[in-house]
């Protein structure tokens, strides 16, 4: 069988194993996905020893999405912008390419899950760290009209305003510290903080939201994440969290590695039903 898997550290909770198994399902391909537990000082030589036995392809997850971009030898534009990758594969020739599909699950989830239109939309994401940077350059192309990016640490913002202007300044582009945050609403407010995990969200002015707006939180979990409760209470007029990014960016990942699109919405709809 062919033999993909997910490394991370830990990996004990990863989804993406399900995920693909049900890809694999639905779509009748023979392939196996296992969980693999990534050491600090050795995750470059396991990545090497998988592919070396034979392994077809790879997602990567914390801590070593950059790790797994700098040890490729082909990387995707959209890797590039990222500086980091959630998917490796092996070239016939045997060259370890990387590309990085969350920016991409995110579109498809926002577009065709959800329905939202992304064309023409003003849109606020909060975070500048992997997460943010995985996402800009397609949130880009799918047409928006403007993007505005806050940060804790208003530097990263800057530089990663920066680096999408050195891309392309089609779309105007602005770096805002969190006290700094433009007080109107937005059609589309991202977040791409890791406050969904520890639960400690800063203060967000209630005016970034109103009817119009979506609310998306790239983290998940049981019940509403910090981010979203604050929108809800602010009047935002849709609130999601990231688990239709999650299995679309795997979706994305399947592709790339099978030539086959696996149906995202049915998985998520089943992984929804499951978690409730
Ligand atoms: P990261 O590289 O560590 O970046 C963390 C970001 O959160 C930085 O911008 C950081 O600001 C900010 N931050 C952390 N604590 C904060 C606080 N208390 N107040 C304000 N800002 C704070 O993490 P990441 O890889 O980007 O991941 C971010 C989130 O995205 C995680 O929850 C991850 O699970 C989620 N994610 C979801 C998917 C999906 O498929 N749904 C895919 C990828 C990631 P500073 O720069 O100031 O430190």
């Amino acid at each position: 069988m062919d033999r993909y898997g997910v490394i991370g550290h830990p990996i004990r909770h990863s989804r993406s194993p399900a995920i693909h198994q049900h890809f694999a399902l639905l779509t009748g391909q023979p392939l196996s996905y296992e969980r693999i537990e990534g050491t600090l000082e050795g995750f470059e030589s396991e990545v090497i020893r998988f592919f070396a036995a034979g392994g077809l392809g790879l997602n990567v997850t914390l801590p070593f999405k950059e790790r797994a971009f700098a040890l490729a030898v082909e990387r995707s534009p959209r890797a590039q912008v990222a500086r980091a990758a959630n998917t490796l594969g092996m070239t016939l020739e045997g060259t370890l390419w990387a590309d990085n599909t969350d920016g991409e699950g995110l579109v498809r989830d926002m577009t065709l899950n959800l329905g939202v239109t992304l064309a023409g939309s003003r849109v606020l994401v909060l975070g500048a760290g992997g997460a943010a940077r995985g996402i800009v350059q397609p949130l880009l192309k799918a047409g928006i009209a403007q993007l505005d990016i806050a940060n804790r640490t208003l530097m990263r913002a800057q530089t990663l305003v920066r680096e999408l202007e050195s891309v392309s300044n089609e779309v105007p582009c602005h770096a805002f510290s969190w006290s700094e945050i433009p007080e109107h609403p937005y059609e589309v407010v991202i977040n791409a903080t890791s406050t969904a995990v520890a639960g400690d969200m800063p203060p967000l002015p209630a005016t970034l939201f109103d009817q119009r707006t979506l609310a998306y939180d790239l983290g998940y979990g049981k019940g509403p994440t910090p981010f979203l409760e604050l929108a809800r209470q602010a009047g935002a007029g849709q609130m999601e969290d990231g688990l239709g990014m999650l299995v679309e960016q795997a979706a994305e990942s399947f592709y790339l590695w099978r030539g086959i699109r696996p149906p995202g919405a049915e998985v998520l709809r089943a992984l929804r039903a499951a978690c409730h």
